[in-house]
């Protein structure tokens, strides 16, 4: 809902509906407030139904109150809404990991598609952990298009990350498929990833939410940012504040890429949400040639970080190799990254 104050009213009118506003919600609420053509306007986000318009309407100082519950009221604001309710950004601490995600570090997850072996793993993780990347990514469990194509090494994969993560210090952020092994996912990891595929798996969404680990949501390769935000609802509505948002590429008629890099959605993200956003331009592109260039353009473009496929042999990867780049690409893309991360007033290191 929102607030609007009378031209003149009085901080302590202000402070009066926000003391109101607390005692209504018992406290599960969100105030964000904003100036609209010379007026205060509190936004006042909660997830229950109950609440009581009357009691703020009443309040002194209170010209109107508007009500404006979004389907997604917790992830950003409806398009109608005033621009800068959610002015401020709620980064995501990954407390093993030193770093926090929609803070002023810009923020590289590094490794290969999917979790072959543990030799492998191990070379990339040291190496791009050298390079400045503050996670590993790799898939122990692998949604394929086709049931024919490697399915991931599964539990053994997430051992694989668990022992990685321990011996070389590095954060870990891997995918989980269902409600069934989210748990497992959990435990090893210190982000969950929801895959594109997966945006709109509603049961497995509610299950994330349930987690106490932060939850990576890719955006469906066919979705608006509307449909974007309700999936993210769901984590957030269950009670996990800690949802990042990553783009991927969304399906166009382009034939040139393997999908299209929605760059704008940052911008668009930016104005009616706090939530952070990466771009994942490994898939997005579909080719390790493009990855450098899109990388740089999503610094400039204000993304928070990075999620990029790199492999010690991509030839001999097992999934994705023609979007993946050797270790050695990486380090010296992570110098350039940098370069363009202090221009815009961020720091990879
Ligand atoms: C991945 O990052 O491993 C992946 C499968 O990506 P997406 O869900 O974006 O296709
Ligand atoms: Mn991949």
């Amino acid at each position: 809902m929102f607030v609007i104050m009378s031209a003149n009213a009085s901080a302590r009118e202000v402070a009066e509906v926000l003391r109101v506003a607390s005692e209504e919600c018992g406290g599960t609420h969100r105030v964000s407030l904003a100036a609209r053509d010379g007026h205060m306007v509190i936004s006042i986000v909660t997830t229950g139904t109950s609440f009581d318009y009357g009691k703020i309407g009443n309040c002194r100082g209170v010209e109107a109150v508007e009500d404006g519950e979004s389907p997604y009221r917790l992830a950003g604001s409806v398009e109608s809404e005033p621009r800068g309710m959610f002015p401020r950004k709620r980064g995501v601490e990954i407390p093993f990991a030193g770093v926090t995600i929609g803070g002023n570090e810009f923020v590289v997850l590094a490794g290969p598609c999917a979790v072959e072996n543990l030799e492998d793993l191990l070379e990339t993780a040291r190496s791009v952990k050298q390079a400045g990347a503050k996670l590993l990514r790799g898939g122990a469990f692998k949604p394929r298009t086709s049931p024919y194509s490697f399915q991931g090494t599964g539990d053994d994969g997430l051992e694989m990350l668990r022992v990685v993560r321990e011996t070389t210090g590095i954060g870990v952020i891997t995918e989980a498929m269902e409600p069934a092994t989210i748990e497992r996912v959990s435990e090893v990891a210190d982000i969950i990833q929801i895959g594109s595929r997966n945006m709109q798996n509603f049961p497995l969404l509610r299950e994330a939410g349930r987690q106490s680990t932060p939850v990576l949501l890719k955006r469906g390769m066919s979705a608006t940012l509307e449909e974007w935000f309700s999936a993210a609802e769901y984590i957030l509505a269950e009670g996990n504040p800690d949802v990042i948002l990553c783009e991927r590429g969304i399906r166009t008629f382009s034939r040139h890429s393997r999908h299209t890099l929605d760059i704008s959605v940052i911008a668009a993200i930016r104005e009616r949400s706090e939530l952070p956003v990466i771009i994942d331009p490994s898939h997005a592109t579909g080719s390790s040639s493009m990855v450098p260039s899109m990388s740089k353009a999503s610094v400039a473009a204000g993304a928070d970080g990075l999620l990029i496929e790199t492999h010690p042999d991509p030839d001999r990867a097992l999934v994705d190799g023609f979007q993946t780049l050797p270790l050695g690409v990486f380090d010296a893309l992570m110098v350039e990254l940098d370069r363009v991360a202090l221009a815009v007033g961020r720091r990879l290191f």
